[in-house]
């Protein structure tokens, strides 16, 4: 294949299905010709079990050195001491801003949904200060969260979603909260909108939209929105739902976005329930190859790996969670095939 530049970039195979998935990722970029050269790091359970922290230094020294990589998913057990990894690494990085594309590829429930949402990835209910008050004899009585949101984190990120409306000649930015009842915490980021917003002014456009009516909406008329910007909690779980929309986990790629890394992921877990069984889906990590092949400037290669996707999807050529019967390597093998057929 034609390769016209390589770079560095960290990889991260991941947990559970991860390594099956990456796999099938691997196969695809060498025949499309990806620039990338790949340091491969380990994170997660995967490190765990080597003996190792669940984020070593040697992956984080990658990354800081590669300022890319590509992320498989890593599990997070719910109990126990045991800190999310994922959530660690955007700490690391900074990485403020979780863009995640939601576009219909393939028919289903809804035709012309093409939403961008943008989270805020640092702060809110994810700061993790949580802890317990005791009454009586019960320790765990009470359990209390804190949530953090900042004018400066917040400004950050909106900005962020509007520069990414601008560049991608979109004219509308929704911010969506919860400022009617979560006064302070939702408040600011909702000002901080307001604030951004002004700048951009005959640009692009600002609709506020409160989070409960704004999920309602997403489901009787998502073509109706464009850019979604929104605070941490939120985000994590309208772009669950956006990618429902269109077609489910499987299929639904994240970006990490910081000033000195990047981190590409899909946006499902480790999916323990299908692990080692070869049925996974890839097309997830593949569509977050193609944001970091967009994010480097090769948009030629992103499109030519997105047709190809989507041209093997569309002849029905699909793994199970999509209802066809290919394993992961055949599904890896119909979209290789797919890149070489002159479109
Ligand atoms: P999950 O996304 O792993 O799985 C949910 C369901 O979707 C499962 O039935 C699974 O089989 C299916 N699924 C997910 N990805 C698929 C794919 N590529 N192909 C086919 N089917 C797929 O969510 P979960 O079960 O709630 O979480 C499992 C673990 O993953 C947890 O430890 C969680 O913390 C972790 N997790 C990690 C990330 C990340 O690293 N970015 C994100 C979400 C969850």
């Amino acid at each position: 294949a034609n390769r016209s530049r390589t770079m560095e970039a960290t990889l991260i195979p991941g947990d559970g299905i991860g390594p099956e998935i990456t796999e099938a990722v691997l196969q695809v970029l060498e025949a499309l010709g990806a620039p990338f050269v790949w340091d491969v790091q380990q994170a997660g359970t995967t490190a765990v079990e080597a003996g190792l922290d669940p984020l070593p230094d040697a992956t984080l020294e990658s990354i800081r050195r590669t300022g890319l990589a590509l992320k498989g998913p890593l599990t997070t057990p719910s109990s126990g001491g045991y800190r999310s990894v994922t959530v660690r690494m955007r700490e690391a990085f900074d990485l403020y801003a979780n863009v995640r594309p939601g576009k219909t590829i393939i028919p289903g429930r809804y035709d012309n949904v093409d939403i961008i949402l943008v989270r805020e990835n640092l702060e809110g209910l994810y700061v993790g200060r949580e802890h317990y008050i005791g009454v009586g004899a019960d320790p765990h009585a009470v359990g209390v969260g804190i949530g953090i949101n900042t004018k400066e984190e917040a400004h950050r990120v909106i900005r962020y979603a509007f520069d990414l409306a601008v560049r991608l000649g979109r004219k509308r930015v929704t911010v969506v909260h919860k400022a009617n009842i979560l006064k302070i915490l939702s408040g600011v980021f909702l000002e901080a909108a307001q604030e951004v917003a002004r700048d951009y002014h005959g640009r692009v456009t600002l609709d506020e939209s409160i989070v409960d009516a704004c999920a309602m909406q997403l489901v009787m008329a998502p073509e109706r929105f464009d850019v979604i910007v929104t605070t941490n909690l939120f985000g994590d779980i309208l772009s669950d739902l956006i990618a429902g929309l269109v077609g489910g986990l499987g299929l639904a790629p994240g970006a990490n976005i910081g000033d000195k890394a990047a981190i590409f992921e899909a946006v499902h877990g480790s999916a323990p329930d299908i692990a080692g069984k070869g049925v996974a889906n890839p097309t997830a990590l593949l569509m977050a190859v193609g944001m970091m092949l967009d994010h480097v400037g090769e948009t030629a290669k992103a499109n030519h790996l997105r047709a190809a996707i989507l041209a093997t999807l569309q002849a029905g050529e699909k793994t199970r969670d999509l209802g066809g019967s290919l394993r992961t390597p055949e599904f890896a093998q119909a979209i290789i095939r797919s890149l070489q057929k002159p479109r």
